[in-house]
């Protein structure tokens, strides 16, 4: 059979990309990177999706490293996470340069265990202005991946998978739907608690993709 790599936060898009990369026909690989959170409830749920698709392995990838950097409200706790939502401004919760980090990690991966694919659940729509979730970030870095890997020099290269580019949060949330995506299982607030805050950006974007998608999300808000 042949597989893939998921890259898995635990998050809503993501595990869509579970979901998808399913459908396609791929033994499912997820890829988890615990980079210094906050809070480890994304790695959690992570295992709970993972555990959901009988996936043969689930890498759990410490990248805590990312703290000595920081730069970031998600991994420097004296930067706030922003609840404001300037339209305009690269939000506090960036990391950065972390997806080209991760899919650099994951193609190390996918080398190792003769992947064929990479899914990364990136969208240009919806996303919060963060550069390494563009269309061109991620065309560059499929051709570097494969120029850096032996698997790309004998010809057997991988492809980075972005299924979710063009699509809107309530477009992946009615993908996710039809394809059974296990939303309960997921976790999307920035600050990590037991029950998600329903203020910051990423709670906002995603009870605003259900919203429009004439779904109730499954998951607990404060309020
Ligand atoms: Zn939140």
């Amino acid at each position: 059979m042949k597989k893939a790599v998921v890259v898995l936060s635990g998050g809503l898009d993501s595990t869509t990309c579970m979901g998808i990369a399913k459908e396609k026909g791929y033994s499912l690989y997820p890829i988890t990177f615990h980079y210094g959170q906050r809070h480890n409830r994304e790695v959690e749920q992570a295992k709970k999706v993972a555990g959901h698709y009988h996936a043969p392995d689930h890498r759990i990838v410490n990248v805590s490293f990312l703290q000595q950097i920081g730069g970031s409200a998600l991994t420097d706790e004296s930067i706030e996470v922003r609840k404001d939502g300037d339209e305009d401004e690269i939000p506090s919760t960036y990391v950065p340069a972390r997806n080209m980090i991760f899919l650099a990690l994951a193609s190390a991966y996918a080398e190792v265990i003769g992947a064929e694919a990479i899914y990364i659940g990136v969208s240009a729509v919806d996303y919060s202005g963060y550069p390494d979730c563009r269309p061109e970030f991620i065309k560059s870095m499929s051709e570097t991946v494969n120029l850096a890997t032996k698997a790309g020099t004998t010809g057997e290269n991988f492809q980075i998978e972005a299924p979710l580019m063009h699509l809107t949060k309530k477009e992946t949330i009615e993908e996710g739907v039809r394809l059974n995506v296990p939303y309960e299982l997921t976790t999307s607030c920035y600050i990590g608690e037991e029950v998600a805050c329903g203020e910051c950006d990423s709670c906002r974007l995603r009870l605003k993709g259900f919203e429009e998608a004439g779904k109730k999300d499954p998951i607990q808000y404060v309020r």
